[in-house]
């Protein structure tokens, strides 16, 4: 819930015009995110506006003529300058990709609705420093005290999972972002959809709009800067020179602006990592034979650290792919059809990259 001071995450679908694994992860997450929404309060929790994403260079609106060639028109289409001028209420310099169906979030909106579901104990500022397996059990420690105990425990903690010993060689990166809330104006009203370039500006939600988000790969700190929300109002110059101009954006000073910044969690594929883990070096001890051939077929069992799973590595998307991701590791733990092509939930495996390692000779 990292991002849950930041009051409006977009629900992003850069999607690319192959199947692949990542694609089809975005477009299942998309879908079961957008109707995990319909539950909230449209307009103060979400708000399904559509997502308008520029074309702001030649590459940019190639890639978005592919992909409106290979989607249906209900999920994405191009729109033209007027047209997009139109559906977003702003000047705009360029048309872009129209994805109807997406929009905004408050986060914590629905972090509490899915917390809410029975038999769910929230215990808000615990760490957790330990993990036990005791009897079959996993208790999770704060130091002195055992917090929770069961015989599964899911690792949820973004790139903190590999402050646990089981999870420490996966290989899982931290990239700074942070936000900037702008207040709005009489005239920033006129902003109807999501609007993105290389950042993102959405209406306003309680007086409030949210620009985003920086990248920052260098900075460990999360005190937001004003050097961060001066590269923010500058990405909103990039989307829209009309909209600076509403939102008297050129006047402010970054210095006295007000944000939030946090970590993204990104693995090296940008596919999540979501499922069950194996014990590191019994996993490459016993299939060491691929490293000399890897069509080699090894027939011994996997040697699972038995109950642990994981779901992290959602990198800037967590809003689309963390709440299936949760649902597939639900239908590992039940034995149900999973909720994804066996495919996706194969290239999501935490295990894949020991796999690769062991392939490439290099474990
Ligand atoms: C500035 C910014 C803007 C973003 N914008 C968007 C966006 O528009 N759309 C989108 O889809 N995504 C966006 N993201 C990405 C999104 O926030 C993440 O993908 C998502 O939060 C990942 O969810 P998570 O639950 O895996 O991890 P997190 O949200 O990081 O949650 C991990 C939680 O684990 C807790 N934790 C850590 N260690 C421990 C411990 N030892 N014990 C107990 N608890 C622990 C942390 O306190 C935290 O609450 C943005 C990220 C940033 C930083």
């Amino acid at each position: 819930e990292e991002a849950s001071g930041n009051p409006q995450g977009v629900l992003y679908l850069k999607l690319s015009a192959h199947g692949t694994a990542l694609s089809q992860m975005i477009l299942s997450g998309f879908g079961y995110t957008r109707r995990l929404l319909e539950h909230l309060q449209r307009g103060v929790d979400w708000d399904g506006c559509g997502v308008l994403q520029l074309a702001f260079s030649a590459k940019e609106a190639e890639r978005q003529a592919q992909l409106s060639e290979a989607f249906a028109e209900d999920l994405l289409h191009v729109l033209d300058q007027p047209q997009a001028e139109a559906r977003s209420g702003i000047g705009l310099a360029c048309g872009g990709l129209f994805y109807p169906q997406g929009g905004w979030v408050h986060p914590p909106a629905l972090c509490r609705w899915q917390a809410s579901a029975p038999k769910i104990e929230v215990q808000a500022h615990h760490e957790v420093l330990e993990l036990r397996r005791i009897d079959g059990q996993w208790q999770a420690w704060d130091g002195e005290r055992c917090l929770a105990s069961a015989p599964v425990v899911i690792l949820a903690s973004a790139a903190e999972i590999k402050r646990f010993d089981a999870a420490a060689d996966l290989p899982l990166k931290r990239i700074r972002g942070q936000i900037t809330r702008l207040s709005q104006t009489a005239h920033s009203q006129a902003l109807r959809t999501v609007v993105c370039a290389e950042g993102y500006v959405a209406p306003a939600r309680l007086g409030e709009h949210t620009l985003g988000a920086s990248f920052d790969f260098k900075n460990d700190d999360l005190t937001p800067t004003a050097a961060e929300h001066a590269g923010n109002l500058q990405m909103l110059e990039q989307i829209s020179a009309d909209l600076v101009e509403r939102l008297d954006a050129s006047t402010l000073d970054p210095a006295h602006l007000q944000g939030r910044a946090a970590f993204r969690c990104t693995s090296p594929d940008y596919l999540p990592i979501v499922g069950p883990l194996a014990e590191s070096q019994a996993f490459t001890q016993a299939y060491s034979a691929l490293s000399k051939d890897a069509r080699q077929v090894p027939d011994c069992p996997c040697p699972w650290l038995d109950g642990l799973y994981i779901n992290s590595g959602h990198g800037s998307r967590g809003l689309i792919t963390a709440p299936l991701s949760g649902e597939l590791i639900a239908a590992w733990l039940d034995n149900e059809p999973l909720p994804l092509p066996r495919s996706v939930a194969e290239a999501c495996h935490p295990n894949r990259f020991a796999l690769r390692a062991l392939v490439r000779g290099k474990a």
